[in-house]
């Protein structure tokens, strides 16, 4: 199947994508991206309700202490690197960017904590700047979808951002994250009436 034939499928399936994450600004989304590791979206917005009422912006999280950040985002999981990160990122933004997010792909990925999915993600979300974030959804439907063979999500970007046009990767980053989410889903996916039955190297017999 042709990339223009895959995205309209997903424009039918997800039309408005978007991502899940609640922020208010590119160093609140940073911030979530980073819990959102090994974590559902859902629980991470109830952390961050909380937790961005007491330090929304870089200089305000540098107020708490490891101590009082990681009982904030206990429920996360893996909260001591978490937390251990978020305050050396935040003390980066401080020191080196005037408590600004860098808008650069490469800067942001200097900062604690920030890989190349999480700055990818805050590029294309925060800073509305063409990138394809591979998670964890993508890579699985990316692999049964035969657009990459590899476990390696930077080895899987690079054959996405090849076969897919430019602007298109935030969009369908999305859109893959909620197909596999939703439809694609790692144990049972749902295959009744999928539109990638005739490509798929992995489809189940409902
Ligand atoms: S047929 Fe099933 S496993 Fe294959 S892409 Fe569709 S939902 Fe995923």
């Amino acid at each position: 199947m042709k990339a223009e034939e895959i995205k309209k499928h997903l424009d039918k399936l997800f039309p408005f994508a978007e991502c899940e994450l609640h922020y208010n600004s590119p160093y609140q989304l940073l911030v979530a991206t980073i819990l959102s590791a090994q974590c559902t979206d859902k629980r991470v917005n109830i952390v961050t309700e909380e937790l961005f009422k007491r330090a929304g912006t870089p200089h305000e999280m540098i107020q708490l202490s490891q101590e009082e950040l990681e009982k904030l985002i206990h429920s996360c999981g893996f909260y001591h690197n978490k937390a251990k990160n978020i305050l050396k990122m935040s003390k980066e933004l401080v020191e080196k960017y005037n408590g600004q997010v860098p808008e650069s792909l490469e800067e942001m990925q200097t900062l604690a904590g920030v890989g190349r999915k999480t700055a990818n993600v805050v590029y294309s979300e925060g800073f509305k700047g063409d990138a394809f974030a591979v998670d964890t959804h993508v890579l699985r439907v990316s692999n049964r979808l035969g657009l990459a063979d590899t476990d390696d999500p930077n080895k899987c970007e690079l054959a996405l951002t090849k076969f897919f046009p430019k602007n298109h990767w935030s969009e369908l980053h999305l859109q893959m994250v909620h197909f596999g989410r939703y439809k694609c889903k790692s144990q049972k996916p749902d295959c009744k009436d999928c539109p990638f039955e005739s490509m798929c190297k992995f489809k189940t017999k409902m």
